[in-house]
């Protein structure tokens, strides 16, 4: 198709109409948020709430194919569209990675490690689950969270209470705070015809829950880097997924070497895969792009180590600094107001592989 619908209107829209544009392709933007920064770039765009059943019958009628950019998309709304036109990546992608308890089950059931975890549906539930979990402990809304947002962290059995009552969700899971090395990930991309490729495994630096550093290659032993892309292969397929999706890790050191621990999973272009943009012929958000329009997965080859950084917040105002240095590549997503954690842009920096 050469219409290509996507879902939520961030700058990962912004930066998936750029790339489709460069190969002919034109993209209608769906987002309530009449502020979105990827409407600036689209072919078209459409401001309506997820659950407007007739803007939604208008849009599927324009488009070729549905994508999405954030997954928070209400499943009910890519379930509406899917009757009437090709959801790369499906529902079921979206449905298992907006609710961390399906996901956890889902990783545990591929026999891949994941933090300590129980289910906590009520607030009684919370106790039974920490005599079960060692503390420190991680409670995390099963839903909606992100840049580490809806979680509290319980230090003993007395804060349980305080830290249900601070993510004030209906439902949640709690997990043991792990005691990593480093945390990586893997950017993938699946086609319809169920090809697969990686990018280079990234290592990411978080700051109060936000991601704030990704640098490739990750240094982790070569093994290490094999397992991480295929745990993600894995995920990629029980999922039928088709596009591009991201594998958050942990990678634990111990006596016995490298293990990885999977985070969490988000079924689309990643924040650490960004430095793809420079760093390799083909960036993910072409990589999606390709794959939702029923191409063959392209190569994930990198020609470059390379370092991005996050613009958060207040950051984004030393942009003239970042647009004055040699190489770097300044990205600004034109958000208009500069709130606090808020991610406005991103520089990468390249350096030759291997140096
Ligand atoms: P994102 O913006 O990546 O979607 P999120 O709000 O979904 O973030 P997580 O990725 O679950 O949240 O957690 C954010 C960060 O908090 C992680 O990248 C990691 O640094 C830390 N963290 C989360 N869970 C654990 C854990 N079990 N042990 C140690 N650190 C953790
Ligand atoms: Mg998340
Ligand atoms: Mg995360």
């Amino acid at each position: 198709g050469s219409t290509i619908g996507i879902l939520g209107g961030g700058q990962l829209g912004r930066m998936l109409a750029m790339d489709a544009a460069r190969l002919g392709l034109s993209c209608h933007v769906y987002c309530p948020d009449p502020d979105s920064p990827a409407f600036a770039v689209a072919a078209r765009h459409t401001v309506a709430a997820y659950d407007d059943a007739v803007a939604l019958e208008r849009f599927a009628a324009e488009c070729d194919a549905v994508t999405y950019e954030f997954e928070n998309v209400p499943a009910g709304t890519v379930e509406i569209l899917t009757g009437r036109l090709p959801a790369r990546p499906s529902g079921r992608s979206l449905a298992v990675c907006q609710d961390r308890k399906a996901e956890k089950t889902l990783v545990e059931g591929l026999g891949i490690g994941t933090a300590p975890w129980r289910p906590v549906d009520r607030s009684e539930d919370l106790c039974a689950a920490l005599a079960d979990i060692d503390t420190p402990a991680l409670l995390k809304t099963r839903r909606f969270g992100y840049d580490g947002k809806g979680q509290a962290r319980i230090d003993t059995l007395d804060g349980a209470h305080a830290a249900w009552e601070a993510i004030a969700a209906a439902s949640a899971i709690v997990e043991s705070l792990v005691p990593f090395a480093l945390e990586v990930s893997v950017v993938a991309v699946r086609g319809v015809a169920g090809d697969f490729a990686a990018y280079d495994v990234v290592e990411n630096v978080h700051e109060a829950g936000i991601l704030r550093i990704s640098r490739v290659p990750a240094r982790i032993a070569p093994a290490t880097a094999a397992a991480a892309v295929e745990i993600a292969r894995q995920i990629a397929e029980e999922l039928g997924h088709v596009g591009v999706l991201a594998v958050e890790m942990f990678v634990i050191r111990d006596a016995g070497g490298e293990r990885l621990m999977v985070n969490e999973i988000a079924p689309r272009v990643h924040n650490t895969g960004h430095w793809t943009i420079e760093a390799c012929a083909i960036s993910q958000f072409e990589a999606h792009v390709r794959a939702v329009a029923g191409w063959p997965v392209p190569s994930t080859e990198r020609h470059a180590d390379a370092e991005m950084v996050n613009l958060i917040g207040a950051d984004a105002d030393r942009w003239r600094d970042f647009a004055a240095e040699p190489g770097a590549a300044l990205h600004l997503y034109g958000k208009s107001d500069t709130r606090p954690g808020r991610k406005m842009g991103h520089v990468t920096r390249l350096r030759p592989r291997g140096s």
